[in-house]
């Protein structure tokens, strides 16, 4: 058993959630839940940024208090991790002044102690919108910044630094290396690509005057944190850095930071920097997720383009918003394209007409024709389907340990397939006399059903539910449903009944 932690980022709490944090959600959710199935002792954290100048003048803007307005912010991501049905373990907010704030004034004084936290003078382009001092060369030609397309402001201020320059040959090696592994390998790549390019020290802090809603700086009142160790410090506080030693020494440190690709560099640089600065063992693994797109454009208001994910959750329900994320896009990291027909088609072929058929018609038949149930006895699953069921695990493990969603879904596709290509090829419902050929066929489909509830549960959490409610069973080891290549329930089990379940997907 392993102890895995798995975060998400924690999103900036100046307005409610999108759809790129559900897709950010689901991600981490159907890992945790693949690990938690796959026996590890898995810790699945996220939690809320809110500290810094748009959150204060947003809530300025509001004319609330600037808690209050957090307050109905965080209540709306929980709603929506309701909604989505992914399952944190923590949710941990950056004001939470018990928990949080003791942590990232301990990691502030660590590094502070090594000597990597210095004041100075300091003039440079600051983007409000980014939030960081930029360089100039990271400008784009007119002077913008990239992101926001709009010209950063001329600051002056002395504030302290973190002396991210002298772990530049650190990092570069540990990232090459992959002692801290970033998928996809492209992703790996842009990384080194900046490293070689030579790191600044950054800008560690603000001054409390100008920036009031912050962690004050250790020793220094007139200063407050900004913002990578209040924010980045996190996924320390969140399992216990400073209030809870034998849950931090159990999770840490993090096997995998589920983050957004606009904001790898934070984490694969700033935070593994820090963690080094301060002795820490650095991060696992970091998987860089892409954006989900409107009809490739990304989403905007301006573009009236936005799609909520609570709408789509109504129509179609949590589990075909998790599929899409799943299976819609192309490779790992890469960006997720959303148009009303694709996801319709998508949830059409994939749950209604693979998943939903093959669930319902074999409970159905089973029950018209056995409702009292059948003996295992005698029974030898065909060696065929025996095989395809280990390749799936496999295929379906080997993916899964490498955050492929996709592919290890399309593990669970195979099984789907084959067993609706098993049931048009054998048809059933048409074999009146020789029950004996009737009894194979049917356990043959079961034993392919049982393990498409199990590898489809991290994926599809509800319809796997339903799908468990369908084998009635009552013994718990066949009742656990954990990830075992080598178990068969028609093996295990003496008799098998089934019982009817309403339509997985009803067809939109
Ligand atoms: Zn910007």
């Amino acid at each position: 058993m392993q102890h895995r932690l798995i975060a998400t980022s924690i999103p900036y709490m100046n307005a409610g959630p999108h759809m790129g944090h559900a897709m950010e959600f689901i991600i981490a959710d159907i890992l945790a839940r693949y690990n938690r199935s796959s026996g590890n002792d898995t810790f699945f954290l996220t939690g809320a940024d809110e500290h810094g100048s748009k959150i204060y003048n947003k809530a300025q803007e509001l004319e609330k208090e600037t808690l209050e307005m957090l307050d109905e912010n965080v209540e709306l991501f929980n709603t929506l991790h309701t909604a989505l049905h992914t399952t944190p373990d923590e949710f941990i907010r950056t004001t939470d002044q018990v928990r949080h704030w003791p942590t990232a004034q301990a990691i502030w004084r660590k590094l502070e102690t090594k000597g990597d936290i210095y004041k100075k003078k300091y003039s440079g382009l600051y983007c409000e919108g980014c939030e960081v001092f930029m360089p100039e060369k990271d400008l784009d030609s007119e002077g913008n910044c990239p992101i926001h397309h709009k010209k950063p402001l001329l600051l002056e201020e002395e504030n302290y630094f973190f002396r991210l320059s002298k772990y530049e040959e650190q990092l570069k090696k540990i990232i090459s290396n992959d002692t801290v592994k970033i998928v996809p390998e492209f992703r790996k790549n842009e990384i080194l690509s900046f490293l070689s390019e030579g790191l600044n020290d950054v800008s560690f802090s603000r001054s409390a005057d100008k920036m009031p809603w912050g962690i004050p700086v250790p020793g220094d009142e007139t200063q407050v944190m900004y913002v990578w160790c209040d924010a980045l410090t996190n996924y320390l506080s969140g399992i216990g850095y400073s209030f809870d030693q034998e849950k931090f020494n159990r999770y840490y440190p993090t096997y995998l930071h589920v983050i957004g690709k606009d904001i790898s560099r934070f984490h694969a640089i700033i935070y593994m920097a820090m963690l080094l600065s301060a002795d820490m063992e650095t991060s696992k693994n970091i998987l860089v997720h892409g954006f989900v797109t409107s009809a490739w454009e990304k989403m905007s208001k301006s573009l009236g383009n936005v799609v909520v994910p609570e709408d789509v959750i109504n129509v179609y329900g949590a589990d075909a918003l998790r599929y899409f994320i799943t299976v819609g896009g192309g490779g790992v990291g890469e960006d997720i394209d959303y148009t009303q027909t694709g996801f319709h088609n998508l949830y059409n072929s994939g749950l209604v007409n693979g998943l939903g058929n093959i669930a319902n018609r074999t409970s159905t038949l089973f029950c018209k024709y056995y409702p009292d149930g059948i003996s295992t006895d005698g029974f030898v699953l065909d060696s065929e389907i025996d095989k395809e069921i280990k390749f799936s695990y496999g295929r379906y493990i080997t993916s899964l340990d490498v955050f492929d969603l996709r592919i290890g879904y399309i593990s669970v596709s195979t099984l789907i397939d084959l067993a609706n290509k098993y049931f048009d090829e054998e048809k059933p419902w048409t074999i009146k006399d020789d029950p004996e050929k009737l009894r194979h066929i049917l356990l043959n489909l079961v034993e392919i059903l049982y393990h498409i509830t199990i590898l489809v549960a991290p994926f599809l959490p509800q319809t796997a539910e339903k799908m468990r409610e369908i084998f009635s069973l009552t013994d718990s080891k066949l009742a656990s449903f954990s990830i075992d290549p080598d178990f068969r329930l028609t093996r295990e089990s003496k008799d098998i009944k089934l019982v009817t379940v309403p339509l997985l997907f009803e067809k939109k």
